[in-house]
C-alpha cells in the first residue's frame, strides 16, 4: 500500500453524525472544523473533529470517535449512544441479539470497513430484530433530547470544597451523586457494547420491571417459563438451549399453548438463564418470552411456607405482570387454538 493511499483512509468529512442531544436546542449552531484534527478514539484514524457550544450554560462538545466508526455501529460520534433510540450500544444489542462484529485490530478492521463501504447498505439495527427485543428498546428508549447532559463537567475542586473560581468556574458546582459508573466507562468498552456498566444497570432494571426476570424472594422457585413456542419446538431443543447455563431437571413443554417449563436443577443455574435470555431468545427459530416460573398458591395464607413446586404455573389472570401467563393445564379456560 502507498503512502498514497493510506492517506485516503484519513477521514474529511463536512458534517458530524450526531444525535439531537449532543447538537443542543439551535439545528443552526456554528461549529469549528479541523482536518484530522485527532485520532479516532475507536480506530486511532486520523479524522475531522468538529467542535461547538450546544447552548447556553452548557459545555463545549466535539466529536470523539471517526464516521466510519459511528456509521458502523449506528452511533453518535459523540456520546456513542444508538442513534435511533439513545441507547448504549450494549443495551441496544443485547436487546437484538446483535453481535459485535466489528474487529478490534487495525488489519482486520480496515477490511471489514472497506467491505461495508463497498457493499454500502447501511446496518439495519432494527429491522431483523426479534420483535421482543425490539418492544424492550422502544420501552426503554430516551424520548426527545436530554439536554441535562451537555452541561459542564462536575468541578473537582468543588467538591472537595477547595474551588476558588466561585462564579467563574466554568465547571459545575453540584455535588456528585453517589455512583460513579458513569465516570468509570471506557469508550472502546461501550463501543463494542461489552463492559458497560451503565448498559449493565439499565438491562437490569428493564428486565426486573418488565419480563419479570428480576429473581423471585422465594429461593426454592428454579424454574423459567418460556411463551412463544412452536408446535415443533420440543423439550430437547429446549433443554439443548439452557444446558449452558445450568443442568436442566426437566421441560415441561404445553403445545397447544406453544409455552413451557424449564425447571433447573439449582436456582444458580435458573439465575444464570434468566440473566442471559434478558430481553427474550431464539429457540428454533423463533423469539420466545421468558419470565420466572412461581411458586402455586397454596390457600389464602400467602406468607405460609411454600412446598417446593417448580415448574408450577405463573399467577392467574389478574397478575399485574406485563406479560399473561396461561395455566399449564391446556384445557383450561382461556386457551388459544395455534
Ligand atoms: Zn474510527
Ligand atoms: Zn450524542
Ligand atoms: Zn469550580
Amino acid at each position: 500500500m502507498s503512502k498514497n493511499e493510506s492517506l485516503q483512509t484519513w477521514e474529511d468529512s463536512e458534517f458530524p453524525i450526531l444525535c439531537e442531544t449532543c447538537l443542543g436546542e439551535n439545528p443552526y449552531v456554528r461549529m469549528t472544523k479541523e482536518r484530522f484534527g485527532k485520532e479516532c478514539k475507536v480506530c486511532a484514524k486520523p479524522f475531522t473533529v468538529f467542535r461547538w457550544l450546544p447552548g447556553r450554560g452548557m459545555r463545549y462538545k466535539k466529536t470523539e470517535i471517526c464516521q466510519s466508526c459511528a456509521k458502523l455501529k449506528n452511533v453518535c460520534q459523540t456520546c456513542i449512544l444508538d442513534l435511533e433510540h439513545g441507547l448504549p450500544v450494549q443495551v441496544r444489542d443485547s436487546a437484538l441479539g446483535l453481535e459485535d462484529a466489528a474487529p478490534r485490530d487495525d488489519i482486520n478492521r480496515r477490511h471489514y470497513m472497506e467491505n461495508q463501504a463497498r457493499t454500502d447498505t447501511p446496518l439495519d439495527f432494527s429491522g431483523r430484530a426479534n420483535p421482543a427485543g425490539r418492544e424492550m428498546l422502544k420501552r426503554m428508549a430516551r424520548r426527545g433530547p436530554y439536554y441535562e447532559r451537555n452541561k459542564p463537567h462536575l468541578c473537582s475542586f468543588f467538591a472537595k470544597g477547595t474551588c476558588t473560581r466561585g462564579n467563574e468556574c466554568p465547571y459545575r458546582h453540584e455535588l456528585p451523586k453517589a455512583d460513579g459508573e458513569l465516570a468509570k466507562q471506557n469508550i472502546i468498552d461501550r463501543y463494542h457494547g461489552t463492559n458497560d456498566p451503565v448498559a449493565k444497570r439499565m438491562l437490569a432494571r428493564s428486565s426486573a420491571k418488565v419480563d419479570g426476570l428480576a429473581p423471585p424472594d422465594d429461593k426454592s422457585i428454579a424454574s423459567l417459563f418460556l411463551v412463544g413456542l412452536t408446535a415443533e419446538t420440543s423439550a430437547d431443543d429446549i433443554k439443548g438451549y439452557f444446558y449452558a447455563y445450568g443442568e436442566v431437571k426437566s421441560v415441561n413443554v404445553v403445545p397447544a399453548k406453544g409455552c413451557a417449563f424449564v425447571n433447573f436443577k439449582t436456582r444458580a443455574g435458573a439465575e444464570a438463564a434468566a440473566q442471559a435470555v434478558i430481553g427474550g431468545c431464539v429457540i428454533g427459530g423463533k423469539s420466545i418470552r421468558v419470565a420466572w416460573g412461581r411458586a402455586r398458591p397454596k390457600g389464602p395464607r400467602a406468607d405460609a411456607p411454600k412446598p417446593t413446586t417448580a415448574g408450577a404455573p405463573p399467577p392467574p389472570p389478574g397478575s399485574t405482570r406485563a406479560m399473561a401467563y396461561p395455566s399449564q393445564d391446556p384445557t383450561a379456560q382461556g386457551a388459544q387454538p395455534k
